[in-house]
């Protein structure tokens, strides 16, 4: 079984248009450490050539990190480190995780529902998020496929108060735009995160080239719901829901 998703190409591909790629999501062999590391190198390819930010996701009680002194598109299904959601007790792997560990493990206690936490300091986002710009509908993929979004302050990073804010911003937001960091999306699945990054970067780049050109022109909550509405949204909603 395959769905069509976006290439996520650093050479011009994006989660709206051009050039689509077959993902396979049906196969029982792919443990859940190879998807991370797959979204890994394509979140690296696509969003953040340089190292920064931090992906997990979550195999029963144990949230499988990225480690601390790798890029994204270095890590393999062996170097993740296994991490006890309740404690943060490390249980698997040689590397010490992600310095920011804390902030996805506080995210997955109050999201009982995500399988997937994916925080990157992608640029686009990053730039338009600091320069007080508001994230709002401006298509149909920010409609669909955000969730509900929101933006945080400025936190030190690792420090607790930004993993207090994450958290408590996380129980009702899907999609979070992180004030002079980046972003942080959670998801049912690792390719609705992945999507949602994907997403968010191209919504930063349609603001910022809507800015430059005019007036950026949002979408009312009218054409929101009626873009919502659609057999065509629910489906691909759906499918992107999928386990
Ligand atoms: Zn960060």
């Amino acid at each position: 079984m395959c769905i069509f998703v976006a290439t996520l190409s650093a050479e011009g591909g994006s989660a709206r248009g051009g050039k689509f790629l077959c993902f396979d999501l049906e196969n029982p062999m792919k443990s859940i450490r190879e998807e991370l590391v797959q979204c890994s190198a394509k979140i690296a390819k696509a969003l953040m050539p340089a190292s920064g930010g931090s992906l997990s996701a979550r195999e029963g009680d144990m949230i499988w990190m990225q480690p601390q002194d790798l890029a994204m598109d270095e890590i393999g299904p062996d170097d993740l480190c296994g991490l006890d959601l309740k404690t943060g007790t490390q249980k698997a792997g040689k590397n010490k995780p992600a310095l920011e560990s804390n902030m996805h493990l506080a995210v997955y206690r109050v999201r009982t529902d995500v399988k997937a936490v994916f925080h990157t300091h992608s640029a686009w986002v990053t730039g338009v998020i600091s320069a007080g710009k508001k994230f709002k509908p401006m298509f149909a993929e920010f409609v669909n496929d955000l969730g509900r979004s929101g933006s945080v302050p400025y936190f030190p990073p690792t420090s607790p108060a930004m993993e207090k804010c994450m958290e408590k911003c996380a129980k009702n937001h899907d999609t979070i735009f992180m004030i002079n960091h980046g972003m942080l999306a959670v998801g049912v699945n690792l390719k609705q995160a992945l999507y949602r990054c994907v997403v968010a970067e191209d919504a930063a780049k349609s603001l910022f080239a809507a800015s430059i050109a005019g007036k950026p022109l949002f979408l009312n909550q009218q054409r929101v719901n009626k873009i919502l509405s659609l057999d065509a949204v629910k489906h691909r909603t759906k499918m992107m829901e999928k386990k």
